[in-house]
């Protein structure tokens, strides 16, 4: 971005990114004295940093909210005459000084975890390939987990202080926002993008055409395409957006990024052509030279072709080229069940590839083989094969999906036994600035130190956990739930005065939620796997326990099905449909559009957090650490991280661990064991109060659920391990 100008500029003619870069002019009406806010803005180093995100908040109240916490945006609208206030404002100048130099000293620091304890190991930065970032409200390119799991690790790493950059694309519709039918129906709603919005930078303005940054050129078919590239500011670190709506390009070209997920398989191997190949391409334009290259799941695998073919242009024999490029490489499978993983019909591969072989000096059947999982048969080209192939550091996200891997892929390594496959795991964890609530995040600094969110992985922290004041940790507790209500009621007031909602519409969306109600949560992707439905199981025995005279329990649902997912949008309509059965009394909501903003609500506000995939089928989850953090405590079954996470007295666990090999004898069983649980134990230990209506048990196991999970499943903790049993080791030549 330019730098702001000290004048005034007073044409309110809002002038494009593009126009400022031609003109070296900022548009932004800031006074010297706050120059610096346009710079804050479009680093997202603000988002987790709770003094800067008050900063903002601040300096226009009403404005913040109605952009949706997006500073670029509330800066471009924000009047002359509150800048010129605020520049006057002494309150507002000492929390303007404190906050960039807090910034200052985070963009400089050589103290970092990283450069102290690892100094000298990597010649370049970890290029981290993602097809999903979900970073902030502010960019919607993320559908799910996946995309969370992303960001977290490119926020760490700045925290770190590991050079880091990531690859992913600039879908200028995203993902869809979800809407319900009073029937029940998900009706999926396409935003467009304002790039002039967006916490999003161009690089080097190409003079002879429109687009900002270096074009990047491929031939997916004989006409040449070209991708252009954002930037994305994460603290010290750079985030790299590809995007193919670029002038030049045919219409259809244009529009082949301009949505994350779609079903058609023509246009997903387009856009992982883009991703790997054009993302190395990228890179290599703008003179970065990673050490060590990570693949967030196979859609970004053509990312490791790409680097055979350099090597082999480079003078490798396509062997050489091979080991070269698997030694630098690090790819995390996420996916636990076959159908998960990304499988291209050979006649697309054929299709697009052909000449791939060709530059890669090898023949059609070497090619295919790489991507094969069944020998020359098979009639399909797997993408976690090929990258299991040409990486040599693999993992797995969880202790027991490592199991699950192995199982799954020992076909690949026949001359070894199951538990030697060469998968490791690292189990995943959460970037808690991002996810522990302001008003948790002051007790935990009050009462474990300043330091804190640099310390979330220190297993020292423990003892302090346990002299928190029950008191001010259930006070905590309850404003955040308040602000969750009160999010959902305001959100059920719209419905009903902007979209002319019905009442039953009105009453799901949470009309009724009581501040005083036992309240459990449930918000992840609608999939079919993650049985959303399971509580549902025994209608009578759940209305019971629901509709409790005294001790009655609510439970909010939010989720989107994909698209293309019939059966999960049949799952939805009935949640949904069950949620406005009258004789639940109002007692189950159902929140749209569930969205990392959305989460944040959901994760902090309930009492407990309830999860019930199939086992087996969760490879790691996180959400159930985001609601740890923020006091809320977890309900699962044992699969994915929980299986090594529960330790009997943080939480509960459903049901016992053993596979279930009839899917419908495990429901039956874990759903009444969900029920068992409820009634028995989570119920009674919820409404168990003192004279002060304090639930100390409650309070008791919150801390220990705190105390033996957050340092263990943060993604500092993570981060550091990736580091030390993946990216040196890569790093070595
Ligand atoms: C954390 C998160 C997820 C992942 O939830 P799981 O329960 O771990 O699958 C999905 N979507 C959003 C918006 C999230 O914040």
């Amino acid at each position: 971005m330019a730098k702001p100008a000290s004048r005034l500029v007073t044409d309110t003619k809002r002038a494009s990114k593009q126009h400022i870069l031609e003109n070296m002019l900022s548009e932004l009406k800031l006074p010297e004295r706050i120059g610096r806010l346009e710079e804050l803005a479009n680093n997202l180093w603000w988002s987790w940093h709770p003094k800067a995100r008050e900063l903002f908040r601040v300096l226009d109240y009403p404005l913040w909210r109605l952009s949706g916490h997006n500073p670029v945006k509330q800066l471009r609208e924000i009047s002359t005459d509150k800048f010129e206030a605020a520049a006057t404002d002494p309150v507002f100048l000492n929390l303007y000084d404190s906050v960039i130099s807090a910034f200052d000293a985070d963009m400089s620091d050589k103290h970092s975890w990283f450069s102290t304890k690892h100094p000298n190991v990597l010649d370049g930065p970890v290029a981290y390939f993602s097809m999903e970032f979900a970073i902030h409200n502010s960019l919607p390119i993320y559908a799910g987990g996946l995309g969370v799991l992303a960001g977290d690790i490119c926020k760490e790493a700045s925290d770190l202080g590991l050079p880091l950059v990531g690859v992913g694309f600039m879908y200028p519709q995203g993902y869809f926002h979800q809407r319900i039918s009073a029937e029940g129906s998900q009706e999926e709603v396409y935003g467009q993008l304002d790039f002039d919005e967006a916490p999003i930078t161009p690089i080097n303005p190409v003079p002879r055409s429109k687009w900002c940054g270096p074009l990047i050129q491929l031939n997916l078919s004989d006409t040449p395409f070209y991708i252009g590239v954002w930037q994305v500011r994460l603290g010290r670190d750079n985030l790299y957006l590809l995007c193919s709506d670029v002038e030049g390009n045919m219409p259809q070209e244009r529009q082949l990024c301009a949505r994350l997920y779609t079903a058609d398989q023509e246009q997903r191997i387009q856009q992982e052509i883009v991703l790997g190949v054009g993302g190395v391409r990228a890179l290599r334009a703008l003179g970065i030279k990673p050490s060590v290259w990570h693949a967030n799941e196979g859609h970004c695998a053509f990312m490791m072709l790409e680097r055979v073919r350099e090597e082999v242009e480079k003078g490798s024999t396509f062997p050489e080229a091979l080991r070269k490029v698997q030694t630098a490489t690090v790819f995390t499978t996420h996916t636990k069940v076959a159908a998960g993983h990304e499988v291209f019909p050979l006649s697309l591969v054929d299709k697009y590839l052909y000449s791939y072989w060709e530059s890669l000096g090898i023949n059609r059947e070497t090619f295919l083989e790489l991507g094969r999982q069944d020998g020359p048969s098979d009639q399909n080209f797997n993408m976690t094969v090929l990258a299991l192939r040409l990486a040599d550091h693999r993992n797995a996200v969880s202790q027991l999906h490592e199991k699950v891997t192995h199982r799954m892929w020992h076909a690949l390594w026949p001359e070894v036994k199951e538990d030697e496959v060469p998968i490791s795991y690292i189990t995943n964890g959460i970037h808690v600035p991002t996810w522990v609530a302001r008003e948790m995040g002051r007790l935990y600094e009050k009462h474990l130190g300043q330091d804190v969110s640099e310390r979330y992985d220190d297993i020292g922290l423990r003892e302090l956990v346990l002299n928190i004041p029950d008191e001010e940790l259930w006070a905590v507790h309850q404003i955040l739930k308040r602000k969750l209500i009160g999010a959902m009621v305001e959100r059920a007031r719209q419905c009903s005065t902007e979209r002319e909602c019905k009442a039953r519409q009105v009453l799901v969306m949470g009309s009724l939620l009581d501040q005083d109600t036992l309240t459990i949560g449930f918000g992840r992707r609608f999939a079919a796997y993650k049985r959303p439905e399971l509580i549902f199981h025994d209608i009578e025995h759940l209305k019971r326990i629901v509709t409790d005279r005294w001790h009655p329990v609510q439970i909010i649902f939010a989720g989107k099905s994909h698209p293309a997912d019939l059966p999960s949008k049949q799952l939805l309509r009935d949640v949904y449909g069950l949620a406005t059965n009258r004789e639940f009394q109002g007692r189950i909501a159902f929140v749209e559009d569930y969205d990392i903003h959305m989460a944040h609500y959901l994760v902090q506000g309930v009492d407990v957090w309830l999860n019930t995939p199939r086992r087996l089928y969760e490879a790691c989850g996180t959400s159930g650490m985001k609601a740890t953090v923020n006091g809320v405590l977890h309900l699962s079954v044992r699969d994915g991280w929980w299986y090594e996470g529960y330790n009997g007295l943080n939480g509960w666990a459903i049901g016992d661990e053993v596979d279930a090999y009839d899917p419908m004898l495990e429901d039956k069983s874990d759903a009444e064991a969900l029920y068992r649980l409820l009634e028995e134990q989570i119920v009674p230990l919820y409404y168990q109060r003192d004279r002060n209506g304090l639930p100390h048990g409650w309070v008791h196991m919150v801390k220990e659920a705190i105390n033996s999970i957050v340092p263990r499943f943060c993604t500092r903790r993570m981060l550091k391990e990736y580091v030390e049993q993946m990216y040196i080791p890569a790093a070595r030549k």
